[in-house]
């Protein structure tokens, strides 16, 4: 062994032997994040900022290069209590807006009859991708129609997907859905409308998230009460 690959050897070694844990979850590497993501920041952040209840449906992480990454545009994945994330991050706080997501997700599989008991949540998305409908429409966007069933659909729908990032574009979403989604990735499905609200709701603001979603925003809310045991303190 040379010199240089038994340091990288070593080095290794010792990235791969420390443990990286999130409120008793362990964090398991199949490939190294780069050198400048520092994982203890984003375990502290998480940490304070989100508690262990919420993470009832976690038994463990793994980051790394996933061909399912690259085959469905993603990077990260909830699966059968397992969060998968890409070790390509942008910043710290690029791997956490991945966890928050999927921790979402991970709510969401498990507490359906929370989140979608009732019409309301289907009903709040459903007038939130109406209003887009029309707002696309005044502004000129004319090939909406043909999409129009679409727009009533609430589950993922590749052609809608395809439609929405492709031929209106990220830009022209971010603009005139600002005040009927928080997020341009929100008009998604009724699943990510719930999962962008979820992270929305930790990572940036509570109060635009109760105008813009205020049912959103109340689901959240009695799922916090229900899985933490307590309302949640605000500062
Ligand atoms: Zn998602």
């Amino acid at each position: 062994m040379r010199r240089n690959s038994f340091l990288d050897y070593v080095k290794k070694k010792a990235i791969n032997s420390k443990d990286f844990i999130i409120h008793k979850r362990k964090i398991f590497f199949k490939d190294n994040l780069s050198e400048d993501i520092f994982l203890n920041r984003v375990i502290n952040f998480i940490e304070s900022n989100v508690p262990e209840e919420l993470f009832q449906y976690i038994d463990y992480f793994i980051i790394g290069d996933f061909n399912s990454f690259k085959e469905r545009e993603i990077n990260a994945l909830y699966h059968e209590g397992v969060i998968y994330i890409s070790n390509i991050q942008e910043d710290e706080q690029d791997l956490i807006d991945d966890i928050i997501h999927e921790l979402a997700h991970s709510i969401e599989k498990n507490q359906k009859g929370l989140i979608y008991g009732g019409v309301s949540l289907e009903s709040e998305f459903h007038s939130r991708r109406m209003k887009l409908y029309q707002k696309l429409l005044d502004e000129g966007f004319n090939e909406v129609r043909k999409m129009k069933d679409k727009f009533s659909n609430p589950e993922y729908d590749s052609d809608f997907d395809f439609f929405i990032y492709e031929n209106i574009g990220y830009e022209n979403i971010r603009k005139y859905a600002s005040s009927i989604f928080v997020t341009p990735y929100a008009v998604t499905s009724l699943e990510e409308y719930f999962a962008t609200g979820f992270e929305y709701y930790f990572l940036k603001s509570r109060k635009k998230l109760r105008e813009v979603s205020p049912y959103l925003f109340s689901v959240i809310e009695r799922i916090y009460e229900e899985l933490v045991g307590k309302r949640r303190e605000y500062i």
